[in-house]
C-alpha cells in the first residue's frame, strides 16, 4: 500500500487536527466529507485556495470505486467495492424499515437502515462453512476504506446525511484480526462532526478472538459484540472453526463475561444451524447452560447453502423446536431472516467476482 497516496478518510479528526493547521480546518473538512458529502476537495468552500491545493497533492478523497451493485427482491443492495490496489470487497444496504407518512404527509414511522460492511479483503480464520475463507486472506482493510463502505452507500441511496444508519461488521474479514484499523473506523464513524454514529449502534461481530475481545472491551468504546459461536461443543467448533484450537468455547466465554456492556443491551451470539451437525434440542440444551449468567441473545442463522457446500440447511421444524427450548428456558432468540438470498448477499455469502 506504500506507493499510494492517503486517503483523508483514514484519519480520526484529532489526527486530522494534528496534521492540519490551524486544526480548526479539520472539523470543517470532516463536516463537508461527511455531512456534505462533496467529492472533490474544491468544493470545500470554507478553506482557502493554498489548503486546497496542498490536500490535493497529499491526500485522495474516495478510496472505493463501485465496480458492481446488485439489488435484492427483499431490497437489499450489494456494492463491489474496488480497491486502489485493484482487490475487492463487498458491502450490503439492508434496509430495515420503509418510511410510513400519514394522509397528510407527516412521517409516523422513519426509515430503518443497516449497513453490513467489510473489514478484510478475504480472511484468514478458515471456517468451512464460509465463502470467504475459501479465498484466503488477502489484506487489512485500512480504517478510510471502512469508513467509506457506509458513506459511499449513503451517498449512492440518497440517505440523508442527518440519517444515522446501524452498522454491523458481518461483511468479509475477521474484525478483531484488524483491530487497529477498526477501532479507527469505529471512533471516525462516531464523530459528532461526521457520520455521527453511535458505537451503540455498531456491532462488532467475531469468530471468537478471546485475547483480543479483552482488548476491545478494555478500550469500552461503547459498540456493541456479537459472537459467532455456531457450535456447544469444543469438538464440533473446531471442525467448524479452527480458530477455536488457538481459543476454545471457555475462553471466548470468559472474555465475553469480562466484556463492558450497556446496561440495557445484550451480547449477541450468532448460531450458524445446519442439518444433522447442530440443530438438535441436545445443542439447545447444551447452549443455555453455557449462556448461565451472561446477557445473551441468540441470533439463530439458517446455513446458506451455494454451490458445492459441504453441509445444508436445516428443516424449519428444527428450526422452531431450537428456538422453542432456548425461550422456554429464559434464553432471548430469534431466527434471523437470510436478506438477500438471491443475489449470494446473505451472511457468508459475500464472494468478489470480478478480479
Ligand atoms: N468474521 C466475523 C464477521 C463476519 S460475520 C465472524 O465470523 O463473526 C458473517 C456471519 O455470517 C458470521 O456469523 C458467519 O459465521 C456467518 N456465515 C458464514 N457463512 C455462512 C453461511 N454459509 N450461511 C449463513 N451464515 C454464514
Ligand atoms: Fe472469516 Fe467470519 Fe468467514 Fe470465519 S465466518 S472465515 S471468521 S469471515
Amino acid at each position: 500500500m506504500k506507493n499510494y497516496k492517503e486517503s483523508i478518510l483514514d484519519f480520526t479528526k484529532d489526527e486530522l487536527s494534528s496534521l492540519i493547521k490551524p486544526s480548526f480546518r479539520a472539523k470543517q473538512i470532516y463536516s463537508w466529507i461527511y455531512q456534505k458529502y462533496v467529492n472533490n476537495f474544491n468544493e470545500m468552500k470554507n478553506l482557502p485556495k493554498q489548503l486546497i491545493v496542498e490536500l490535493e497533492e497529499r491526500y485522495r478523497l474516495n478510496p472505493l470505486k463501485v465496480l458492481a451493485k446488485e439489488q435484492s427482491r427483499d431490497g437489499s443492495i450489494k456494492y463491489l467495492f474496488g480497491l486502489i490496489d485493484d482487490l475487492s470487497m463487498e458491502a450490503v444496504l439492508l434496509p430495515m424499515k420503509k418510511e410510513v407518512k400519514d394522509e397528510e404527509g407527516n412521517i409516523i414511522q422513519s426509515s430503518k437502515y443497516t449497513v453490513c460492511i467489510s473489514s478484510q479483503v478475504g480472511c484468514k480464520m478458515g471456517c468451512a462453512f464460509c465463502l470467504t475463507a475459501k479465498e484466503g486472506f488477502k489484506r487489512n482493510l485500512t480504517p478510510g476504506e471502512i469508513v467509506a463502505q457506509v458513506l459511499e452507500i449513503k451517498k449512492d441511496n440518497n440517505i440523508p446525511t442527518n440519517k444515522r444508519v446501524n452498522i454491523v461488521f458481518m461483511g468479509m474479514g475477521e474484525p478483531l484480526d484488524n483491530l487497529d484499523n477498526v477501532v479507527k473506523a469505529v471512533k471516525i464513524f462516531s464523530d459528532p462532526d461526521g457520520l455521527c454514529i453511535s458505537p451503540r449502534r455498531q456491532t462488532i461481530s467475531t469468530s471468537g478472538l478471546a485475547y483480543n475481545i479483552k482488548k476491545l472491551g478494555e478500550m469500552d468504546l461503547g459498540v456493541l459484540l456479537a459472537i459467532s459461536l455456531h457450535a456447544v461443543d469444543d469438538g464440533t467448533r473446531e471442525k467448524l472453526m479452527p480458530i477455536n484450537k488457538a481459543y476454545n468455547i471457555a475462553s471466548v466465554l470468559d472474555a465475553v463475561r469480562n466484556f463492558p456492556i450497556d446496561a440495557r443491551k445484550r451480547v449477541m451470539f450468532e448460531y450458524l444451524v445446519i442439518k444433522d451437525l447442530n440443530d438438535d434440542v441436545k445443542s439447545a440444551k447444551k447452549l443455555v447452560k453455557l449462556l448461565h449468567g451472561i446477557k445473551a441473545k441468540v441470533n439463530l442463522i439458517y446455513f446458506n447453502e451455494y454451490p458445492n457446500s459441504p453441509f445444508k440447511r436445516p428443516s424449519e421444524n428444527n428450526m422452531l423446536n431450537f428456538q422453542s427450548y432456548l425461550r422456554e428456558h429464559g434464553v432471548t432468540c430469534t431466527i434471523r431472516e437470510s436478506k438477500g438470498l438471491d443475489i449470494s448477499a446473505a451472511c457468508g455469502q459475500l464472494y468478489e467476482k470480478v478480479n
